[in-house]
């Protein structure tokens, strides 16, 4: 299929021509990096826009069963709902926590629903860059929301909230010394914290860590981009499915909220130049990871390990070298 009739297709919605799409900018190939490249820029030309939702949690929190939750909600509503992953685990270990196909039975049935799990690549700069160019398929294919989960660790949570609208902490009921535990780079990212397995004899505690946790929030620096009250800690319930809608009014007050008032273009806007820089900084690394670039290094570092050469010396050596076209 040529880049026109793909670019068509998923314009059209069509689910095969998307995860093919999406297999496409996972690959590594040149040729297909230049293939994928442009039909990227083939279907930004059509603007369309997801309402994008990353959502990050530690293992066991419930993000798969929030996911089906939430996701057969919004399907229940009518939406459109792709689920994409952005899994670390899978760039250190080869395994994943995240893929597991079995995850989301119910969701992964629905016809309006379309989910696919984390690509592996080697260190989570491939992974992110695969992560946000899928998320454009998936806007591109006219999905109404794109839910981006990851696990809680590292990392993965600054790169899955530039590439999100609204960006999720789920949370699991816990006593005051695990707050301390969030780190609070992660609580500033939050647009939501949603205390989750408010249930049955875990409710007590989930009714005091979300009062903790809104506290918390309280004693945030307030950002530009929110709403007198954001951002808020709601208590849900995956497994009964409760809370999911009160947190979809959230989502959607606050989003409306930011698009009066030009914080979703500005935030938009930000990200894409983020990512500009990203791209920028991998593609420098990429021509430092030649072979010949390679036993250049090895043999700067014998100099400079051997006090012939100074650090900043060999560094501007091999800059010099190797960073041309
Ligand atoms: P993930 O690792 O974050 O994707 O977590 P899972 O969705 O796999 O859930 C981990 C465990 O927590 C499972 O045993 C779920 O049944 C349970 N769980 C998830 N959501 C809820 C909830 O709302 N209430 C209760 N009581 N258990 C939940």
């Amino acid at each position: 299929m040529d880049t026109e009739q793909l670019t068509q297709k998923i314009l059209d919605g069509d689910r095969r021509a998307l995860a093919r799409a999406i297999t496409l900018v996972e690959s590594g190939r040149e040729d297909h990096r230049a293939k994928a490249q442009e039909l990227l820029s083939e279907l930004a030309k059509h603007k369309r826009q997801s309402l994008r939702i990353g959502l990050s949690g530690t293992p066991g929190v419930g993000k798969s069963t929030f996911i089906e939750s939430f996701g057969m909600m919004l399907t229940g509503l009518g939406l459109r709902v792709a689920v994409l992953a952005v899994d670390p685990s899978s760039a250190r270990s080869g395994g994943s926590i995240l893929g597991d196909k079995t995850r989301m039975e119910r969701l992964s049935r629905e016809r309006n629903a379309f989910i696919r799990p984390s690509p592996s690549q080697s260190h989570l700069g491939g992974v992110a860059r695969r992560s946000r160019e899928a998320v454009a398929l998936c806007e591109a294919s006219g999905f109404d929301v794109v839910l981006i989960e990851t696990v809680g660790v590292g990392q993965s949570e600054t790169v899955v909230a530039e590439m999100s609208d609204l960006f999720l902490l789920l949370l699991a009921p816990a006593g005051g010394d695990e707050l301390q535990g969030v780190k609070r780079g992660i609580m500033e990212m939050a647009d939501l914290i949603l205390v989750n397995k408010a249930d049955g004899p875990l409710k007590p505690v989930a009714t005091r860590t979300c009062a903790d946790y809104a506290g918390a929030l309280r004693l945030l620096r307030k950002r530009p981009q929110d709403p007198e009250g954001y951002p808020k800690a709601l208590m849900v319930s995956a497994v009964e499915q409760h809370g999911l809608e009160q947190a979809w009014e959230e989502m959607q007050a606050l989003t409306a909220w930011r698009r009066d008032n030009g914080h979703w273009e500005h935030r938009r806007a930000d990200q894409s130049c983020y990512w500009f820089d990203q791209e920028v900084r991998q593609a420098l690394l990429a021509r430092l990871h030649t072979a010949s670039a390679q036993s250049a290094m090895a043999e700067l570092s014998g100099q400079v390990a051997k006090g012939a050469l100074t650090p900043a010396a060999a560094a501007q050596q091999m800059l010099q070298d190797h960073l041309k076209g």
